[in-house]
């Protein structure tokens, strides 16, 4: 967590989660009051595909409990350094069958970094997986099946996509956003924290549901 107080991944861009918040649309988790701007949280930088990008994080606080959360962008994942788009890019290799050291070099990121990454998710590749899965079928009550491949790490990213393309389905805001992204999104960041990921509820994806 930054700063203390909840820590949210919303939006597809900066000005999409300022909107948001400007019209009252994001339900705070705590107690899905409505949450509006409440400054910003220390900047951190976030290397992307096309470079370092520099992250000034919105603060928001709660009309209803008073709690401030800081909206993570969902570009980024907790605590690490790269974006989810690149994380995401790694783990598919991983999923295709490709080492740390070739993914590594595709990304131009350490291969050490690369290493973590794989490790993380194959340690909590089956709850990803099972995860993953209920939400797909939440989100679309008639979701493509999906057939085990032998590989639990290879199944979790299936999992992670098939529920990202019932999203698309179910809310089209996150037609902008992609499929690690979304995996951030859902999780709150947490997808590759060490205990694994907490997958958000239904009230605190702030995302999701729009009045
Ligand atoms: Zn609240």
């Amino acid at each position: 967590m930054l700063l203390g107080g909840s820590l949210l991944t919303v939006g597809g861009d900066a000005d999409g989660v300022e909107e948001l918040l400007r019209a009252g649309l994001l339900a705070c988790p705590s107690c899905a009051g409505s949450l509006s701007p409440w400054g910003f949280a220390r900047a951190r930088s976030l290397r992307t595909a096309d470079g370092p990008v520099w992250l000034r994080p919105r603060r928001s606080m709660c009309a209803g409990c008073g709690r401030t959360h800081v909206l993570l962008s969902l570009v980024g994942l907790l605590r690490r350094a790269d974006s989810a788009a690149v994380i995401g890019a790694g783990l598919a290799g991983g999923a295709a069958g490709l080492g740390h050291r070739r993914i590594a070099a595709g990304l131009a990121v350490a291969s050490s970094t690369v290493r973590g990454w794989l490790r993380r998710f194959a340690a909590h590749a089956e709850r990803i997986r099972a995860a993953f899965t209920v939400l797909a079928r939440d989100l679309d009550p008639d979701p493509p099946p999906i057939e085990a491949t032998g590989s639990v790490f290879a199944d979790a990213a299936i999992a992670v996509r098939a529920a990202a393309a019932a999203a698309v389905v179910r809310w089209p805001l996150v037609l902008t956003v992609s499929v690690w992204e979304f995996a951030g999104a859902v999780t709150g960041g947490t997808l590759l924290a060490p205990s694994g990921p907490a997958m958000l509820t239904n009230t605190t994806r702030p995302w999701a549901e729009h009045r």
